[in-house]
């Protein structure tokens, strides 16, 4: 039989980057067992195994000769078992079961079982954007992921259920299916704000969450509607573009969080982690090629975190650069990985450790050093991110009978959609006042606003980076209002949401 090189490519993802890996094959004379090289790792290793298994139990012809699969280039760490179709196309051809040519325009990402069927694997989405982005012609995708992989411009789709059907497509007897792209679905109605009665400033606080993309700190006991304000805010955002509801896709594909027939959500994510124990749940880690963690699969919604306080300190720390960048990097001996992380983050806090400080309803049992020391685990830094600043407070029976039921969602959407145009027109598509540039900002401000602010801050004792946060917060509240210019009414709202509302609730 022929010596030839086969080769079939492969991706392999730093993060959602993804780069080309050339999985080739070569058959020599010797004993019959495969050898894979070029940092796989235990998964990869595996492929071997599983190739093997899943060749002979369809018919096909496993070489009486040593196999020697190399994957280049050689540095990039290869994980998981999505190389295992490529692999499987590799040995096809190296033993002249495919044709070397068709194998070598052929791009492949898919898990076999030992049965010999193709199945999608963890971050199948990214792994099919990623070979689009590489240039890839055709590509042999899971048919289980085929609709999902057909949103992704670019390649033309062969989808294989089994290896029977890729020697098939690769020789010319079969055609390849047709496949018709996930839906994409328009967000179905979700918790309204219609449901909240009362706390007429909280509600504004979360409208204006909505519209600039602050960050909110919601201070408050148990029960005074902290979740169901959290909980109904991806409400209130505009739905996602295609482009960004495939982004979302892809880091909860990463995270093995969607499975690729649900269909694409329009709706902004809300994560809400019950309990953020570690950095690395919380911004992304793990070993090997680090994976995402809630921070980005918020990414273009909501990041909810309920008790700040109880989480430990350096957990919170770990969260200012993506807060700061909108991304999170992560380091690793081999490889260099970033995920997106752009969100809208809603911290939730009692206001004492027992939680009722300052309620009606029941009397706070803490000492006031206690009291003290719960908040001060709040680090400064990460306090100054929260620029949108709220105590609430309880409604007792009277309240909740007098309270006027809650505008619906919808109605708030209109007005955010309306207030993010100007934003948009201000300085493109996307943009939110929470990055606005500081030049533009003020050049729009009236004088004595400005002035206004500076002192106010000096009472509270905020810092230089405070002044431009809370102008940016000054912006948002004139684009509700329709005003071009950001003025002294503006300015004292916004500081209003700065005096710190866990220091403020004493
Ligand atoms: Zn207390």
């Amino acid at each position: 039989m022929g010596r030839a090189l086969a080769i079939v490519r492969g991706v392999a993802l730093l993060g959602l980057s993804p780069r080309e890996v050339r999985v080739e094959a070569t058959s020599s004379p010797g004993l019959p067992v495969l050898r894979l090289v070029g940092l796989p790792d235990a998964a990869v290793r595996e492929a071997g195994d599983r190739v093997r298994a899943a060749i002979t139990r369809h018919g096909l012809r496993w070489p009486g000769e040593r196999l020697v699969v190399n994957l280049a280039p050689a540095d990039l760490p290869k994980v998981g078992s999505a190389f295992d179709l490529p692999l499987a196309v590799a040995v096809l051809a190296a033993t002249g079961q495919v044709p070397v040519e068709v194998a070598a325009g052929c791009w492949a990402c898919g898990e076999l079982g030992l049965d010999g069927s193709v199945r999608p694997v963890a971050g199948q989405l990214p792994l099919v954007a990623g070979a689009g982005q590489l240039g890839a012609q055709r590509l042999l995708v899971p048919a289980a992921a085929a609709a999902e992989a057909a949103l992704v411009s670019g390649p033309e789709l062969l989808p294989v259920a089994d290896l029977g059907e890729v020697v098939e497509l690769l020789t010319g007897r079969r055609r390849p299916r047709h496949v018709a792209p996930l839906t994409v679905r328009s967000t179905a109605p979700g918790p309204d704000l219609a449901e909240l009665r009362g706390q007429p400033l909280a509600r504004r606080a979360v409208e204006l969450a909505a519209v600039g993309g602050h960050h909110l700190l919601l201070s408050g006991p148990p029960g005074c509607g902290k979740s169901m304000l959290a909980d109904r805010l991806p409400g209130i955002l505009p739905e996602l573009s295609t482009d960004q509801a495939l982004e979302v896709a892809a880091l909860h594909s990463v995270a093995s969080l969607r499975s690729p027939d649900q269909p694409l959500e329009r709706r902004p994510p809300l994560r809400a982690p019950q309990q953020v124990v570690s950095a690395a749940a919380l911004v992304g880690g793990g070993s090997g090629v680090p994976r995402p963690g809630e921070v980005s699969l918020a990414h273009h919604g909501v990041l909810v975190l309920d008790e700040l306080l109880e989480i430990p300190r350096p957990v919170l720390d770990a969260l200012r650069q993506p807060l700061e960048r909108g991304e999170v990097v992560l380091t690793r001996s081999r490889a260099r990985v970033s995920y997106p992380a752009r969100v809208l983050l809603v911290a939730a806090t009692n206001p004492c450790p027992c939680g009722f400080l300052g309620d009606p309803r029941r009397s706070c049992t803490c000492r006031p050093d206690r009291v003290e020391r719960y908040r001060a685990r709040l680090s400064g830094p990460l306090l100054d991110r929260l620029d949108l600043q709220v105590s609430l407070r309880p409604l007792d029976h009277r309240d909740l009978l007098d309270a006027p039921t809650g505008e619906p969602s919808a109605v708030v959407a209109d007005r955010v959609a309306a207030a993010r145009q100007l934003a948009t027109e201000r300085s493109g598509p996307g943009a939110l006042n929470r990055d606005a540039p500081t030049p533009q900002l003020r050049r729009r401000t009236d004088a004595s606003a400005l002035t206004g602010l500076a002192g106010a801050l000096q009472r509270v004792g905020g810092s230089a980076r405070a002044f431009d946060r809370t102008l940016r917060v000054a912006r948002t509240i004139a684009d509700l209002a329709g005003d071009e210019i950001i003025r002294g009414a503006h300015v004292e709202e916004a500081v209003a949401y700065r005096l710190p509302a866990i220091r403020g609730a004493a």
